[in-house]
């Protein structure tokens, strides 16, 4: 029988929010802005309470009998504890205990990862690979990678393992997590475009562009290329999976290339890693509330 599930999917902007079923339809979804300035976190969470309960109505969904409450949102979070310690996307709701906040309102019991994991459970739920060991790496701003290992998600401790920050090279700019030389630092988005425009190529399209007849601008991206695929097999040998997702608008436009670099690169290494398929994430905008199915099957 289907059953029903709320999904708050909080992001640094807004907070979409809506009522998601077990065939994988979005019954209902409204947005508000996830901002507190105006209207503090217990205020917003209250007048989500209050909608999703009219949301049910309308659809003729009995609310308590809601499976629960799942939240996926912008890390770090504490998903032992229930709150969010996001002081740079989330400022407002810094070290608000948003289980606690949904479950004294509703009765109802609420689960919450970060934003990484929710995204690959959404997208090991519509492809159905829930048996099968999937590594998902979004390049974006930074480089957030999550691991599902064909019956749980992989996790260390309270906090999400920082897969993105492995080293990949014995030189580049300092990072964040201090080390020179790591994945986000030399693969991100943000430093592929980076890099493109040092070398007086602008963004990483015209540098790709220029790779064609450029043979300066050609070994600048061949040497991207390899370093992308170093992060990649560092991950790759440590998990095993079965299936690479790659995620993030970069990957979309230029998976065919970053694609293929990787399958190039595993090609024979049988005793490395197993035999896996290297493909995109969907198109569907969905995946952080339809998570709710996975974190409320596990
Ligand atoms: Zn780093």
């Amino acid at each position: 029988m289907k059953k029903y599930t709320a999904a708050l999917d909080m992001g640094g902007t807004k907070i979409k929010f809506g009522i998601v079923d077990t065939d994988g339809n979005v019954i209902c979804d409204a947005e508000i802005p996830s901002a507190t300035d105006d209207e503090n976190a217990d205020a917003k969470v209250e007048r989500m309470v209050r909608m999703l309960k009219e949301q049910c109505g309308t659809n003729g969904i009995d609310f308590d009998g809601l499976r629960g409450i799942a939240v996926a949102s912008a890390g770090p979070v504490d998903v032992e504890v229930g709150t969010i310690i996001n002081p740079y996307s989330l400022p407002g709701w810094l070290n608000y205990n948003i289980i606690k906040a949904l479950h004294t309102r509703t009765g109802l019991t609420v689960k919450l990862d970060n934003d990484a994991n929710g995204a690959l459970l959404g997208e090991v739920f519509l492809s159905g690979t829930a048996d099968k060991k999937v590594l998902m790496v979004t390049i974006g701003t930074g480089i957030g990678a999550a691991f599902w290992d064909g019956t749980k998600l992989h996790r260390s401790g309270r906090y999400h393992p920082e897969m993105g920050h492995v080293i990949v090279s014995s030189e580049g700019p300092e990072c964040y997590c201090h080390h020179r030389g790591c994945f986000e630092s030399l693969c991100s988005g943000t430093a592929m475009n980076a890099r493109a425009k040092e070398n007086g190529y602008g963004d990483f399209d015209n540098l790709y562009a220029a790779a064609e007849k450029d043979a300066r601008a050609r070994a600048l991206l061949d040497r991207i290329g390899r370093e992308f695929c170093a992060g990649i097999f560092d991950l790759a040998i440590i998990f095993k999976p079965d299936i690479i997702m790659l995620s993030g608008g970069m990957m979309r436009r230029y998976f065919d290339f970053f694609g293929g670099l990787v399958v190039k690169d595993m090609e024979g290494l049988e005793d490395f890693v197993d035999t896996l398929t290297v493909q995109h994430t969907s198109d569907n905008k969905n995946t952080a509330l339809l998570c709710a199915n996975m974190m409320f099957e596990n």
